[in-house]
């Protein structure tokens, strides 16, 4: 696969569920990928991208910036708190906003600095123990709270278990934002993310289907 053929099937799935064209943003996840792989992306045209490491962003994407002017970059993987404020001063948008001590650390840094990135609230939607995220029946208390401290709250993300149709947990998702008002919706990988769109998706993380296969040696 290929940028223009990504870009080609969202475009293709918002047509087939009715939704107007550039509904959803495409954010190409370039985690662990060899420079020259995200430089060739840059140089395609793509400026929206998505990372799990604060570290390694901060290790990749100033020089990035410098070379190929504004990118926006979302931050799609687990956040320490202790890595909060650089995430919040390279970040544009977070969409692992997961507890409430991260919420207590993005508030104070919002305040301190006058702005905030969007936030995503991520949502354990399989309830799995070994992964991220609020669980859905305490998903709309966390909303509640979040906007008690005034954070930007742009939608909810999820990761479906691997071994599940993800389609029920997309389902589940867009419910919750529904009912809160939220109208951003974070989901859909490389393997799902036309079901994702079909089920409302706004932002679609694709890493493989763009880059290639991920090596972590
Ligand atoms: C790595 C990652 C992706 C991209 O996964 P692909 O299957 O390579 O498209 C999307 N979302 C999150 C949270 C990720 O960690």
């Amino acid at each position: 696969m290929s940028l223009p053929d990504i870009l080609g099937r969202i475009r293709e799935a918002e047509r087939v569920a009715g939704r107007p064209e550039g509904s959803v943003t495409l954010i190409a996840v370039s985690k662990v990928q060899p420079l020259d792989r995200v430089e060739a992306v840059l140089r395609e045209g793509h400026r929206v991208f998505g990372e799990n490491y604060v570290q390694e962003a901060q290790g990749k994407w100033p020089a990035l910036r410098e070379a190929f002017g504004p990118v926006q970059l979302h931050m799609i993987g687990p956040l320490q708190t202790n890595k909060a404020k650089f995430a919040v001063e390279l970040f544009d948008a977070i969409h692992t906003l997961d507890r409430p001590s991260l919420a207590d650390k993005l508030a104070r840094l919002a305040d301190a600095r006058g702005v905030c990135p969007d936030l995503f609230v991520q949502v354990n939607t399989g309830e799995e123990p070994q992964k991220a995220g609020i669980l859905p029946g305490d998903a709309d208390k966390f909303i509640a709270d979040c906007r008690a401290l005034d954070l930007p709250l742009r939608g909810l993300m999820c990761i479906p278990p691997e071994d599940q149709d993800p389609t029920a947990h997309f389902g589940l998702l867009g419910g919750i934002a529904d009912r809160n008002g939220l109208t951003g919706l974070s989901m859909g990988m490389s393997a799902d993310f036309e079901a994702a769109i079909a089920l409302g998706a706004t932002h679609v993380r694709v890493g493989s289907a763009i880059f290639g296969a991920r090596s972590y040696t």
